[in-house]
C-alpha cells in the first residue's frame, strides 16, 4: 500500500476512533482483530481491513457514514458476512468494514407489519414473530442476515406461495448518502422502493425492512439422501415434484447433488392428514439411503434451525444460472457436474443445488408492485455451483475454475436447447457474473436513473469496496 494510502487510512481510523473509541478495531488489538476478520462464512473473505466498526444505531451508522464520505474513504457495509465474494462483506488494508449486525430493532405493529433492524438474522425475526403465531417470508437459514438477502431477492422455503424475501417488504428505510433517512414504499419513493427489490447496495444502506406479515405458517418438511448413482430417477422425480409445484404453491423443494449423496428437501406450507401426493416419487426411489431429517411438522423457523447448523471454516466459491425446466437438461448438467468433479484436488468439494420458482412466485412479486428483478413468469430453476475446500492444502485457482466452468457450461447447453433465462440470482452469483445486467436493459435503466436521483454525487458507486455494483455490473 502506498505511503500516502497508509496516510490517509490512518487519519480515517483515529477519526472514526475520537467518535466511536473501542467500536473500532484493528490491528493493534489482536485478538478483537482477528474475531472481526473472521466473521465472514468463507475464508475467501477473511482479508483484514484496515479497521472494522461496529454501530449500535442509524444515528451511529449515519455519523460513520459522514466520515467515510467526507475522506473519500472506501468501505464495506457487513451483516452476518455470508455471500462468499472477495470484498463483497469484507475488505483490504485500503478500506474499513461499517458492521451493522447490531440494528437489531424488532416492533410488530398494529397493521401486522413486522418493522426489523437489518441487521437481525432470520432465525433472530422468525423466533421473535413465531412467540406472537406470525410468519414472514425469509430463508432456509436461521444464520444468514436479512440485508444481503432481501436486497438480493430473496430465495425462501415455500417461494411460490408469497413470492421472494424482497417481494415480501413493504418499507424500507434508507439512510442515503447525503445522510437522509428516507422510507420507500409504494407511495413514498416508490422507484426507490422497487429498485431496492433485488438491485442490492447500490442506493443506500437499510437500516430497517418493513415486512409483510402472515399468520404462523406451519411446514411439514423433510430431507432425505438418495445415491448420486440413480440420477436419472433423482432427476425425473425433481422435474416430477417442480411440474406439481405450478398446480401448488405450498410445495418447496430443492435437489443438492454432493459428493456421494444428494440430498433432497421435501417442504410443504401446511400440515397435510396424509404424506403429500406430489412427493410420490421421491418416496417410491429405491436409491435412498438415509432420511437426515425426517418428516416434521414444524414452521419456518424450526427448518431454519434444523438446516442452519454452524459450518466448519472453509474457502467458498459461488456461481448461478436460471434455466427452464428440463429433465434432459438436468441430466446433461449431471453428467458436466461428475466430469468437472474429477478435476478438482482431492479436498475439494464441488455440488449444485436445483432450486425451483414457479409462476405463482413470479405473479406474487408482480401482485406486490414487482420487484427489479425482471423475471419470466414461467417454471424456472436457480441453479446454484458451490466449491468448497480447505485454507491450506489445495488450489483456490482449481475450485474458482470449477464453479466457473458449470456456470458458463450449463449457460451454453441450456441455450442450445433454447432452456436459457437470462436472470441471475445476486445471493447465488459470482462477482464476476453480470447480475444486474441480467435483470434486463428496462431495469438497468430504471436502477441507473434511481441511482442518480438518490444518490447524486455516487457514494455507493465509487467509495463501496465491492458488490454488485451499478458501476461495474451492467
Ligand atoms: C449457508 C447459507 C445459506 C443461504 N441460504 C439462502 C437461502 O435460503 N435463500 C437465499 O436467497 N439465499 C441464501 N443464501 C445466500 C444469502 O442470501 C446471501 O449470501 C446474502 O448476501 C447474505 O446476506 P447477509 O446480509 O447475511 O450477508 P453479507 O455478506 O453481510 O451481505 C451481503 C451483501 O449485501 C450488502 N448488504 C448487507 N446488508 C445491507 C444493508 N442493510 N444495506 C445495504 N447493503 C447491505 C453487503 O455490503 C454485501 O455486499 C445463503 C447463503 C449461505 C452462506
Amino acid at each position: 500500500m502506498a505511503s500516502s494510502t497508509t496516510a490517509v487510512i490512518t487519519a480515517v481510523i483515529d477519526q472514526l476512533k475520537t467518535v466511536f473509541s473501542s467500536k473500532v478495531v484493528t490491528p493493534d488489538v489482536e485478538s478483537e482483530y482477528q474475531a472481526a476478520v473472521a466473521v465472514p462464512w468463507s475464508q475467501t473473505c477473511w482479508t483484514p481491513a484496515a479497521g472494522y466498526v461496529y454501530l449500535d444505531n442509524v444515528q451511529e451508522l449515519t455519523e460513520a457514514l459522514e466520515i467515510v464520505k467526507k475522506t473519500e474513504t472506501k468501505f464495506t457495509i457487513r451483516t452476518t458476512g455470508h455471500n462468499p465474494n472477495t470484498g463483497f462483506s469484507s475488505a483490504d488494508e485500503t478500506a474499513i468494514i461499517l458492521d451493522i449486525r447490531q440494528l437489531q430493532a424488532k416492533e410488530l405493529g398494529s397493521d401486522g407489519v413486522a418493522r426489523v433492524g437489518s441487521g437481525n438474522t432470520w432465525g433472530e425475526v422468525y423466533a421473535w414473530l413465531e412467540e406472537q403465531k406470525m410468519s414472514a417470508i425469509g430463508g432456509r437459514d436461521q444464520q444468514v442476515g436479512l440485508g444481503g438477502f432481501l436486497l438480493g431477492g430473496g430465495m425462501g422455503a415455500l417461494p411460490n406461495l408469497y413470492g421472494l424475501g424482497a417481494d415480501g417488504v413493504r418499507n424500507f428505510e434508507v439512510l442515503l448518502a447525503d445522510g437522509r433517512l428516507v422510507n420507500a414504499n409504494a407511495k413514498e419513493n416508490a422507484d426507490l422502493y422497487r429498485a431496492l427489490k433485488g438491485g442490492g447496495s447500490n442506493f443506500g444502506i437499510v437500516t430497517r425492512f418493513d415486512l409483510e406479515t402472515h399468520p404462523l405458517i406451519n411446514v411439514q418438511y423433510t430431507i432425505n439422501l438418495y445415491n448420486p448413482e440413480d440420477h436419472v430417477e433423482i432427476n425425473k422425480a425433481t422435474v416430477a415434484v417442480q411440474n406439481a409445484m405450478e398446480k401448488d404453491p405450498k410445495i418447496g423443494l430443492f435437489t443438492n447433488f454432493n459428493n456421494g449423496f444428494v440430498a433432497v428437501g421435501l417442504l410443504y406450507g401446511d400440515i397435510p392428514a396424509e404424506q403429500t401426493a406430489a412427493f410420490e416419487p421421491f418416496y417410491n426411489l429405491k436409491s435412498l439411503m438415509t432420511t437426515v431429517l425426517p418428516s416434521t411438522s414444524g414452521t419456518l423457523l424450526s427448518l431454519a434451525q434444523a438446516m442452519g447448523h454452524k459450518q466448519e471454516a472453509k474457502k467458498r466459491a459461488i456461481c448461478t444460472m436460471t434455466t427452464k425446466v428440463s429433465q434432459e437438461l438436468y441430466e446433461d448438467v449431471y453428467k458436466l457436474w461428475a466430469e468437472v468433479c474429477k478435476t478438482l484436488p482431492a479436498d475439494a468439494v464441488l455440488h449444485y443445488t436445483i432450486q425451483p420458482f414457479g409462476k405463482a412466485g413470479v405473479q406474487a412479486g408482480k401482485d406486490r408492485g414487482d420487484n427489479i428483478m425482471g423475471h419470466e413468469s414461467i417454471p424456472q430453476c436457480w441453479w446454484v455451483f458451490t466449491c468448497e475446500w480447505p485454507q491450506e492444502g489445495s488450489d483456490d485457482a482449481a475450485a474458482q475454475k470449477a464453479v466457473a466452468t458449470m456456470a458458463e457450461s450449463v449457460e451454453s447447453l441450456a441455450s442450445e436447447k433454447e432452456l436459457l433465462l437470462d436472470f441471475k440470482c445476486m445471493s447465488f452469483a459470482n462477482a464476476h457474473q453480470k447480475v444486474l445486467r441480467s435483470y434486463g436493459a428496462d431495469n438497468v435503466e430504471r436502477m441507473q436513473e434511481t441511482a442518480a436521483k438518490y444518490d447524486p454525487e455516487g457514494v455507493f458507486q465509487k467509495l463501496q469496496h465491492g458488490g454488485f455494483l451499478l458501476r461495474d455490473n451492467i
